[in-house]
């Protein structure tokens, strides 16, 4: 143990530890950037979306046929119109159409002065030069309405939305080419052990492959942050202090892995306190307990156990409420409920992170299966898991069908 660390509060429980680690980020907000709309998928927007005109701007035929007078179309019989013109999308010659004729348009295209109504192609046939309309089109039908979709002044998108493809449309349809988002936070990613040796190197006796560099790397990608470099580190204290120093220099947050347990290598508590602030060490989950947060300078450091799902697991749980709150970002990682399809047996007092398989059956009730790999070294548990089954702090017997909490892990929901 190191008795530095023994004086900072040990053993949080995770709403206590999450709440302390956003009060922290809540202090270290990005700023913003002005960016093209054609970059700003998956990002942050930083200001509402007002709508500055009625979207459609005016009223236009959802379909393709003719644009007729309801007042002309017979309920019972087919109605016989002269066809007198056409409009097309993007044409601003716009006829008008006058009692018992009729105007070929496109879907998008302005509705003729006299029409209130589009019969479309489908229902229709042509017959020298009238058209014939089928009976069953209402007066009123397939026209799209000026503001039908917006109307000037609607708060179309708000502050804190993840950019989505549809939203980035939205933006576009308002004229806007540039939009303003939280500007990306910036990481350095320190991965930690003697026994580490990168893909493509041979593995020596007692080696493994360091795989946390791109699970976490992937992590910090797939949360919008840029990975400014990576370093792998022996555990060697001055070589670890020095790394996380001048990542800190670089960086908004500093993610490390491995090296914060009790043991006889885990030096990053003590260091951690020696070169800027421990906040927080050890949280009461499973896995992920050692998890260590603190800052240096203007950077959060985040320092997560070197276990692979522990590394997952505490990343989701405590590093993204972090990335959330410094982006202001308002809609990542929601929780969902299913019932497990077996009963669970939980003997100790932490939150557990069981890696689960997700099914939805016929009737829309989700369901939720504890894989059998569910060690915390064992990433092939994670690598199969669709989400993370969250099961509170008590220990408790669940049975089959009880509802629980999960969290997704497919990507950023
Ligand atoms: P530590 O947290 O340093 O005590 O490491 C806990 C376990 O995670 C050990 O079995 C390590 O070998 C393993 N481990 C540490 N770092 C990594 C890494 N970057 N990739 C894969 N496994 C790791
Ligand atoms: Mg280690």
């Amino acid at each position: 143990m190191h008795a530095d660390a023994r004086a900072f509060p040990v053993g949080l429980s995770l709403a206590e530890a999450q709440a302390r680690i956003v009060a922290v980020a809540a202090d270290h907000v990005a700023g913003t950037d002005s960016i093209a709309i054609e970059s700003a998928l998956g990002r942050v927007l930083a200001e509402d979306i007002i709508a500055p005109f009625d979207v459609p701007g005016f009223v236009n035929s959802a379909m393709d046929g003719y644009a007729l007078r309801g007042a002309d179309l017979d309920a019972r019989t087919a109605t016989r119109l002269r066809l007198i013109g056409s409009i097309l999308a993007g044409g601003d010659e716009v006829p008008r159409v006058e009692p018992a004729t009729c105007v070929r348009i496109t879907t998008g295209a302005p509705l003729p002065r006299g029409a209130d109504t589009v019969a479309m192609k489908e229902d229709t046939r042509v017959d020298g030069a009238d058209i014939v309309i089928a009976p069953g089109t209402q007066p009123g039908a397939n026209v799209r309405a000026a503001g039908e979709d917006y109307h000037a002044g609607d708060r179309a998108l708000g502050a804190g939305m993840l950019l989505t493809p549809a939203r980035l449309g939205v933006i576009a349809s308002f004229g806007h080419a540039h939009v303003v988002v939280m500007r990306r936070l910036r990481a350095v990613l320190l991965t930690t052990g003697d026994e580490l040796v990168p893909p493509g190197k041979p593995l020596g006796f007692g080696r493994i492959h360091d795989s946390n560099r791109y699970s976490l790397g992937a992590l910090l990608e797939q949360h919008g942050v840029e990975l400014l470099r990576h370093e792998r580190l022996r555990d060697d204290p001055p070589a670890l202090r020095d790394a996380l120093t001048r990542a800190a220099g670089d960086a908004d947050i500093v993610v490390s892995s491995g090296g914060v347990s009790a043991g006889e290598a885990d030096y990053l508590p003590r260091l951690l306190a020696e070169v800027g602030q421990v906040h927080l060490w050890k949280v009461r989950i499973k896995p992920g307990m050692p998890f260590l947060f603190g800052g240096i300078g203007r950077a959060l450091v985040f320092s997560l156990p070197g276990n692979p799902v522990s590394g997952v697991a505490t990343f989701l749980a405590l590093v993204r409420p972090a990335l959330d709150a410094m982006t202001r970002c308002r809609t990542r990682g929601k929780t969902l409920r299913a019932r497990l399809t077996q009963a669970v047996r939980k003997t100790h007092p932490r939150v557990e992170f069981l890696r689960a398989a997700l099914a939805c059956d016929e009737s829309g009730v989700l369901h939720a299966t504890p894989l059998r790999k569910q060690g915390s070294g064992q990433l092939r548990g994670v690598a199969e898991a669709d989400a993370l089954i969250v099961l509170p702090e008590a220990a408790q017997d669940y049975s089959d069908g009880t509802v629980v909490e999960v969290l997704a892990l497919s990507g950023v929901s």
